[in-house]
Protein backbone atom coordinates (compact mmCIF):
# COMPACT_ATOMS: atom_id res chain seq x y z
CA UNK A 1 0.00 0.00 0.00
CA UNK A 2 0.95 3.46 -0.59
CA UNK A 3 -0.07 6.21 0.51
CA UNK A 4 -0.04 9.72 -0.83
CA UNK A 5 0.17 12.58 1.35
CA UNK A 6 -0.24 16.41 -0.57
CA UNK A 7 0.86 19.66 0.53
CA UNK A 8 -1.37 22.13 -1.37
CA UNK A 9 -3.50 25.17 -1.04
CA UNK A 10 -6.39 23.51 -3.32
CA UNK A 11 -7.29 20.21 -1.18
CA UNK A 12 -10.54 20.15 -3.46
CA UNK A 13 -8.62 20.17 -6.68
CA UNK A 14 -6.47 17.35 -5.92
CA UNK A 15 -9.09 15.58 -4.32
CA UNK A 16 -12.09 15.40 -6.67
CA UNK A 17 -9.63 14.59 -9.61
CA UNK A 18 -7.92 11.76 -8.03
CA UNK A 19 -10.63 10.00 -6.31
CA UNK A 20 -12.41 9.15 -9.69
CA UNK A 21 -12.13 5.79 -12.00
CA UNK A 22 -9.62 3.56 -11.44
CA UNK A 23 -7.89 5.41 -8.34
CA UNK A 24 -11.09 6.28 -6.44
CA UNK A 25 -11.51 2.32 -6.46
CA UNK A 26 -8.00 1.29 -5.37
CA UNK A 27 -8.88 4.12 -2.51
CA UNK A 28 -11.86 2.19 -1.48
CA UNK A 29 -10.55 -1.41 -1.38
CA UNK A 30 -7.26 0.41 0.53
CA UNK A 31 -4.54 -0.13 -2.03
CA UNK A 32 -3.69 3.44 -1.70
CA UNK A 33 -4.68 6.27 0.54
CA UNK A 34 -5.01 9.70 -0.64
CA UNK A 35 -5.17 12.70 1.37
CA UNK A 36 -5.14 16.72 0.65
CA UNK A 37 -3.48 18.70 3.41
CA UNK A 38 -4.51 22.38 3.15
CA UNK A 39 -1.02 24.30 4.02
CA UNK A 40 -3.75 27.82 4.72
CA UNK A 41 -4.96 25.85 8.12
CA UNK A 42 -1.14 26.40 8.98
CA UNK A 43 -0.72 29.53 8.63
CA UNK A 44 -0.02 31.97 12.33
CA UNK A 45 -1.49 35.16 10.14
CA UNK A 46 -4.49 35.82 11.50
CA UNK A 47 -5.98 36.48 8.46
CA UNK A 48 -5.23 33.44 7.00
CA UNK A 49 -1.92 35.20 4.66
CA UNK A 50 -0.15 32.19 3.43
CA UNK A 51 2.05 34.45 0.79
CA UNK A 52 4.22 37.63 0.81
CA UNK A 53 6.35 39.85 -1.74
CA UNK A 54 9.54 38.85 -2.58
CA UNK A 55 12.94 40.33 -1.14
CA UNK A 56 14.72 41.95 -3.57
CA UNK A 57 11.12 42.94 -5.60
CA UNK A 58 9.93 41.37 -8.50
CA UNK A 59 6.69 40.57 -10.00
CA UNK A 60 4.16 38.19 -7.99
CA UNK A 61 3.70 36.51 -4.41
CA UNK A 62 5.60 33.84 -2.81
CA UNK A 63 4.31 31.05 -0.17
CA UNK A 64 5.67 31.61 2.98
CA UNK A 65 7.70 28.94 4.91
CA UNK A 66 6.28 29.09 7.87
CA UNK A 67 2.55 27.48 6.92
CA UNK A 68 4.60 25.09 4.41
CA UNK A 69 6.70 23.82 6.98
CA UNK A 70 4.42 23.15 9.70
CA UNK A 71 2.01 21.71 7.18
CA UNK A 72 5.09 19.03 6.05
CA UNK A 73 5.64 18.46 10.07
CA UNK A 74 2.01 17.80 11.03
CA UNK A 75 2.00 15.03 8.40
CA UNK A 76 5.77 13.64 9.25
CA UNK A 77 4.47 13.74 12.77
CA UNK A 78 1.58 11.16 11.83
CA UNK A 79 3.94 8.83 9.45
CA UNK A 80 6.48 8.71 12.50
CA UNK A 81 3.44 8.08 15.00
CA UNK A 82 2.30 5.26 12.66
CA UNK A 83 5.54 3.58 11.37
CA UNK A 84 8.70 3.32 13.24
CA UNK A 85 11.04 5.24 10.51
CA UNK A 86 10.66 9.12 10.09
CA UNK A 87 12.63 9.52 6.92
CA UNK A 88 9.79 9.85 3.87
CA UNK A 89 10.60 11.36 0.85
CA UNK A 90 9.30 15.20 -0.41
CA UNK A 91 8.86 15.97 -3.75
CA UNK A 92 8.35 19.50 -4.66
CA UNK A 93 6.63 20.16 -7.43
CA UNK A 94 8.73 22.37 -9.51
CA UNK A 95 9.88 23.61 -13.59
CA UNK A 96 13.12 23.53 -11.94
CA UNK A 97 13.44 19.77 -11.22
CA UNK A 98 14.55 16.55 -12.87
CA UNK A 99 11.94 15.20 -15.46
CA UNK A 100 9.44 12.52 -14.13
CA UNK A 101 9.29 9.56 -16.22
CA UNK A 102 8.13 5.72 -15.82
CA UNK A 103 11.57 4.65 -14.13
CA UNK A 104 11.29 6.59 -11.59
CA UNK A 105 7.41 6.17 -11.43
CA UNK A 106 8.37 2.23 -10.53
CA UNK A 107 10.88 3.41 -7.74
CA UNK A 108 8.55 5.74 -5.79
CA UNK A 109 5.55 2.58 -6.17
CA UNK A 110 7.86 1.15 -4.13
CA UNK A 111 7.33 3.48 -0.95
CA UNK A 112 5.17 3.12 1.86
CA UNK A 113 4.45 7.19 2.09
CA UNK A 114 5.09 9.75 0.00
CA UNK A 115 4.68 13.87 0.36
CA UNK A 116 3.63 16.01 -2.53
CA UNK A 117 4.20 19.61 -1.66
CA UNK A 118 2.47 21.41 -4.53
CA UNK A 119 3.53 25.54 -5.33
CA UNK A 120 1.40 28.19 -6.51
CA UNK A 121 2.05 31.27 -7.20
CA UNK A 122 6.06 32.62 -7.82
CA UNK A 123 6.40 29.30 -5.94
CA UNK A 124 8.14 28.66 -2.40
CA UNK A 125 10.25 30.78 -0.14
CA UNK A 126 13.62 28.81 -0.74
CA UNK A 127 14.64 28.76 2.93
CA UNK A 128 11.89 25.75 3.43
CA UNK A 129 12.25 23.73 0.37
CA UNK A 130 16.10 23.43 1.62
CA UNK A 131 15.09 21.90 5.06
CA UNK A 132 12.45 19.44 3.61
CA UNK A 133 12.29 18.36 0.26
CA UNK A 134 13.98 15.49 -0.45
CA UNK A 135 13.00 15.77 -4.78
CA UNK A 136 12.48 18.37 -6.87
CA UNK A 137 10.36 17.30 -9.71
CA UNK A 138 9.05 18.36 -13.19
CA UNK A 139 6.35 17.49 -15.14
CA UNK A 140 8.21 18.79 -18.47
CA UNK A 141 9.62 22.17 -19.55
CA UNK A 142 6.38 24.41 -19.58
CA UNK A 143 5.21 26.74 -16.45
CA UNK A 144 1.85 25.97 -14.87
CA UNK A 145 0.31 28.00 -12.60
CA UNK A 146 0.35 25.27 -9.61
CA UNK A 147 1.59 22.59 -8.76
CA UNK A 148 -1.61 20.54 -8.29
CA UNK A 149 -2.06 19.25 -11.77
CA UNK A 150 1.75 17.90 -11.87
CA UNK A 151 1.30 16.67 -8.59
CA UNK A 152 -2.08 14.57 -9.92
CA UNK A 153 -0.45 13.29 -13.06
CA UNK A 154 2.49 11.77 -10.82
CA UNK A 155 0.43 9.82 -8.55
CA UNK A 156 -1.99 8.77 -10.93
CA UNK A 157 1.29 7.50 -12.72
CA UNK A 158 2.68 5.44 -9.49
CA UNK A 159 -0.56 4.62 -8.05
CA UNK A 160 -0.89 2.47 -10.68
CA UNK A 161 2.13 0.56 -10.44
CA UNK A 162 1.12 -0.32 -6.63
CA UNK A 163 -0.07 -3.78 -6.67
CA UNK A 164 -3.71 -4.36 -6.38
CA UNK A 165 -4.88 -0.82 -8.06
CA UNK A 166 -5.31 -2.81 -11.64
CA UNK A 167 -7.05 -5.58 -11.93
CA UNK A 168 -4.42 -6.90 -14.98
CA UNK A 169 -1.35 -6.97 -13.95
CA UNK A 170 -0.42 -7.70 -17.08
CA UNK A 171 -0.95 -4.62 -18.55
CA UNK A 172 1.55 -2.29 -16.65
CA UNK A 173 3.84 -4.61 -18.33
CA UNK A 174 3.16 -4.46 -21.72
CA UNK A 175 2.66 -0.59 -21.33
CA UNK A 176 4.38 1.94 -23.01
CA UNK A 177 8.03 2.48 -21.65
CA UNK A 178 7.55 -0.59 -19.14
CA UNK A 179 10.63 -2.41 -20.82
CA UNK A 180 11.48 0.82 -22.82
CA UNK A 181 9.54 0.50 -25.65
CA UNK A 182 6.74 2.32 -27.01
CA UNK A 183 3.58 -0.13 -27.13
CA UNK A 184 2.30 -1.69 -30.18
CA UNK A 185 -1.28 -0.81 -31.74
CA UNK A 186 -4.40 -2.34 -30.35
CA UNK A 187 -7.83 -3.29 -32.08
CA UNK A 188 -11.52 -3.66 -30.75
CA UNK A 189 -14.54 -4.37 -32.52
CA UNK A 190 -15.40 -4.72 -35.04
CA UNK A 191 -13.27 -6.59 -37.12
CA UNK A 192 -13.68 -3.84 -39.86
CA UNK A 193 -14.29 -0.17 -39.41
CA UNK A 194 -14.26 2.54 -42.27
CA UNK A 195 -13.32 0.03 -44.17
CA UNK A 196 -9.95 -0.77 -42.27
CA UNK A 197 -9.70 -4.04 -41.46
CA UNK A 198 -8.09 -5.68 -38.11
CA UNK A 199 -4.27 -7.01 -38.68
CA UNK A 200 -5.29 -10.62 -39.54
CA UNK A 201 -2.88 -11.78 -37.28
CA UNK A 202 -4.53 -10.66 -34.46
CA UNK A 203 -7.65 -13.16 -35.51
CA UNK A 204 -5.34 -16.42 -36.06
CA UNK A 205 -5.40 -17.52 -32.42
CA UNK A 206 -1.84 -18.50 -32.89
CA UNK A 207 -0.80 -16.51 -29.38
CA UNK A 208 3.10 -16.64 -30.61
CA UNK A 209 2.65 -15.42 -33.75
CA UNK A 210 0.54 -12.43 -31.81
CA UNK A 211 3.64 -11.61 -29.68
CA UNK A 212 5.94 -11.80 -32.15
CA UNK A 213 3.86 -9.32 -34.30
CA UNK A 214 3.24 -7.17 -31.26
CA UNK A 215 7.35 -7.26 -30.39
CA UNK A 216 7.86 -6.25 -34.21
CA UNK A 217 5.28 -3.32 -33.94
CA UNK A 218 6.71 -2.07 -30.82
CA UNK A 219 10.40 -2.03 -31.93
CA UNK A 220 8.97 -0.26 -35.36
CA UNK A 221 7.25 2.43 -33.62
CA UNK A 222 9.81 2.97 -31.05
CA UNK A 223 12.35 3.19 -34.18
CA UNK A 224 9.92 5.70 -36.07
CA UNK A 225 8.57 7.78 -33.21
CA UNK A 226 11.32 7.60 -30.37
CA UNK A 227 14.99 7.12 -32.19
CA UNK A 228 16.10 7.76 -28.33
CA UNK A 229 14.31 4.90 -27.01
CA UNK A 230 15.19 2.87 -29.60
CA UNK A 231 18.87 3.54 -29.48
CA UNK A 232 19.40 2.93 -25.51
CA UNK A 233 16.99 -0.93 -26.11
CA UNK A 234 19.52 -1.39 -28.75
CA UNK A 235 22.37 -0.95 -26.09
CA UNK A 236 20.59 -2.45 -23.53
CA UNK A 237 19.97 -6.06 -25.49
CA UNK A 238 22.92 -6.30 -27.63
CA UNK A 239 22.80 -5.70 -31.65
CA UNK A 240 22.03 -9.75 -32.25
CA UNK A 241 18.49 -9.61 -30.69
CA UNK A 242 16.39 -11.77 -32.65
CA UNK A 243 13.13 -9.28 -33.00
CA UNK A 244 15.64 -6.81 -33.84
CA UNK A 245 17.56 -8.66 -37.19
CA UNK A 246 13.72 -9.65 -38.25
CA UNK A 247 12.77 -5.85 -37.99
CA UNK A 248 16.00 -4.55 -39.69
CA UNK A 249 15.35 -7.24 -42.47
CA UNK A 250 11.58 -6.20 -43.04
CA UNK A 251 12.60 -2.38 -43.31
N1 LIG B 1 8.71 30.97 -10.56
C1 LIG B 1 8.80 29.56 -10.78
C2 LIG B 1 9.97 29.27 -11.73
O1 LIG B 1 10.24 30.06 -12.60
O2 LIG B 1 10.59 28.21 -11.58
C3 LIG B 1 7.54 29.01 -11.39
C4 LIG B 1 6.39 29.05 -10.45
S1 LIG B 1 4.93 28.32 -11.12
C5 LIG B 1 4.07 29.69 -11.77
C6 LIG B 1 4.01 27.92 -9.65
C7 LIG B 1 4.14 26.48 -9.19
O3 LIG B 1 3.63 25.61 -10.19
C8 LIG B 1 5.53 25.98 -8.90
O4 LIG B 1 5.94 26.33 -7.60
C9 LIG B 1 5.37 24.48 -9.06
O5 LIG B 1 4.91 23.88 -7.85
C10 LIG B 1 4.28 24.36 -10.12
N2 LIG B 1 4.75 24.04 -11.48
C11 LIG B 1 4.69 24.84 -12.56
N3 LIG B 1 5.17 24.25 -13.66
C12 LIG B 1 5.55 23.00 -13.28
C13 LIG B 1 6.14 21.90 -13.97
N4 LIG B 1 6.43 21.93 -15.26
N5 LIG B 1 6.40 20.76 -13.26
C14 LIG B 1 6.12 20.69 -11.95
N6 LIG B 1 5.57 21.72 -11.25
C15 LIG B 1 5.29 22.85 -11.89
Amino acid sequence: MTNFHILTLFPEMVMQGLHTSILGRAVERKYISIEAVNIRDYTLDKHGKVDDYTYGGGAGMLMQAQPVYDAWKAVTDRIAARQAKRFCRVIYMTPQGRTFHQELAQELAQEEDLIFLCGHYEGIDERVLEEIVTDEISIGDYVLTGGELPAMVMIDAIARLVPGVLHNTDSAVTESFYDGLLEYPQYSRPEIWHDRRVPAILLSGDHAKVDAWRMEQSLARTRERRPDLYEAYCKRNGPDSKSMKKLDKKL
